[in-house]
């Protein structure tokens, strides 16, 4: 979990690699159906490109799906997910089902300047439709009123790991590894 810019999908593809499994990103599965234009594209590409979140029930129904799929059995990396109160819900009820329960929960952490400096630098490289001054803005406060709280409901549960996003982008992995290896301890 973090906000937009803190590293997250670059960080989930590290942590993925590590451990060998799949790193699920919820961002990533939205952002291949606009681009193929699949009824699912076609369904959320406005809100996205607003920087507002896809339903709750989309959502969860992806992530079920995912999680269904025969890569996931050995374990998984959630990126990107759950952002709201009734994605945590969900995904109890999944992890519940599947007899799994979560680790850990990563939260990278970055300050508001160095994101929005992130995201506008990103724009000029990769071109994402929701990385403009505007769209950032809105992101950062969805974030903020949507999905921060939700740290404190991990951290009660014994599950929040936080690290420092700030660094380059093999420091910053280094410091997940050492905070989840010394979780597992
Ligand atoms: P960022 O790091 O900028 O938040 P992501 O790739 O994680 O980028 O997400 C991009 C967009 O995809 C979000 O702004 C939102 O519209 C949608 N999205 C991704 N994950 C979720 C989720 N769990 N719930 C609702 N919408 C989501």
């Amino acid at each position: 979990m973090g906000p937009p810019g803190a590293g997250k999908g670059t960080q989930a593809k590290g942590i993925a690699e590590r451990y060998g499994i799949p790193a699920i990103s919820t961002g990533d599965i939205f952002r291949t159906n606009v681009k193929n234009e699949t009824p699912l594209g076609l369904k959320v590409k406005e809100i996205m490109n607003a920087g507002g979140y896809v339903g709750d029930d989309i959502t969860n129904g992806l992530i079920a799906n995912r999680l269904a799929e025969e890569d996931a059995r050995g374990g998984f990396l959630l990126d990107g997910y759950p952002r709201t109160p009734a994605q945590v819900e969900a995904l109890d009820g999944m992890l519940a089902e599947l007899g799994e329960k979560l680790d850990a929960v990563v939260s990278l952490t970055a300050d508001t300047d160095e994101v929005v400096t992130r995201l506008l630098k990103r724009a000029e490289i990769e071109g994402r439709a929701d990385d403009n001054e505007e769209t950032i803005r809105t992101r950062l406060d969805v974030y903020a009123k949507e999905t921060a709280p939700l740290l404190a409901t991990y951290a009660d549960r014994g599950l929040l790991v936080e690290v420092d996003g700030l660094g380059d982008i093999d420091e910053v992995g280094q410091r997940i590894a050492d905070a989840l290896e010394a979780k597992k301890a």
